[in-house]
């Protein structure tokens, strides 16, 4: 099973299908990350705020994968924006991780009350040229977000990471970050099983002509769109599952009836007026 490589802006390469470990319970993070690794999973998503990163660090050791062939991400707190206190973020964050430096580091959330994400992504910079991530990037900025970063300094994000699930397909944002080279990431690319996705008729009838699950379904909708993604699992059936994906292919009256369910539904936070 070969999951295809994406190239970002910066020249480096991310495995298009990862794992998320949002909302994976800190004891059960190192068994369930090994369950990944074990089924095949290379790219890792993880997040200070999670509380999780010292269980994917024990089973990224534990694995004895060598580290050229794992990419991890971690993000970067809302508190912990600007100019002094990013850096010492990160560094905890690659002390629990057991790493010495990220594949990718992520700006949480814009948090434009805070008015910090400028400043912060100066520090971002300096991180990356230090070799402490390799690339860096942003989530949930919406396009007034990427347009001040680009304006005042000149960088373009090589990743934004944005709530991205049929129900909710943010094809007005997507094309901005993209048309900058911006590659999109989807977090909660199965809509956190907050509405019956699953149960929808253009998924169930794909479903069914190819002889594989829902949540497969709506996983190749995304990698054939280019998008990067990182469904997460606690069953080790399921994150088998939703890895094995490359044995079909949407057709594309099947993509445009999966395109036809997008409501303007989010599920998450605003990014716009979220004050966590
Ligand atoms: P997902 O859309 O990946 O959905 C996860 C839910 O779907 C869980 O309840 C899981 O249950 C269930 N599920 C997974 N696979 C299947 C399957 N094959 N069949 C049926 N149900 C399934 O939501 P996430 O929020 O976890 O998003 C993915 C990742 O995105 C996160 O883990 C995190 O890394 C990132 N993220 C980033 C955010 C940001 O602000 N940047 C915000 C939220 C997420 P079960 O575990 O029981 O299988």
């Amino acid at each position: 099973m070969t999951v295809p490589q994406i190239t970002l802006n910066d020249g480096h390469t991310i495995p298009q299908l990862g794992f998320g470990v949002f909302q994976i319970d800190p004891p059960e993070t190192e068994r369930i990350v090994t369950d990944a690794l074990e089924i095949g999973y290379r790219h890792i998503d993880t997040a200070a705020a999670y509380g999780n990163e010292e269980g994917v660090g024990r089973a990224l050791a534990a694995s004895g994968i060598p580290r050229d062939q794992l990419f991890v991400t971690t993000k970067l707190w809302n508190a912990e924006q600007g100019a002094e206190t990013t850096r010492p973020a990160l560094e905890r964050s690659l002390a629990k991780l057991g790493l010495d430096h990220v594949d990718l580091y992520l700006i949480h959330w814009p948090r434009p009350d805070l008015d910090r994400y400028v400043a912060t992504w100066r520090v971002f910079e300096q991180l990356q040229g230090e070799g402490l991530t390799r690339s860096i990037g942003v989530s949930n900025f919406h396009r007034p977000h990427l347009q001040r970063l680009v304006d005042e300094t000149g960088a373009v994000p090589a990743v934004n990471q944005i709530e991205l699930h049929p129900a909710f397909a943010q094809h007005e944002l997507r094309a901005f970050g993209e048309g900058l080279g911006i590659r999109t990431e989807a977090w909660g690319p199965l809509g956190q099983g907050k509405y019956d996705l699953f149960g929808d008729p253009a998924i169930v009838r794909a479903a069914q002509a190819h002889g594989v699950t829902p949540a497969q379904v709506v996983i190749r909708w995304h990698l054939q769109q280019g998008v990067i993604l990182f469904p997460k699992s606690v069953s080790r059936e399921r994150m088998a599952a939703n890895f094995d994906v490359f044995g079909f292919e949407l057709t594309d009256a099947e993509t445009a009836a999966i395109d036809g369910l997008d409501r303007g539904l989010r599920v998450g936070a605003d990014p716009d007026t979220a004050t966590f």
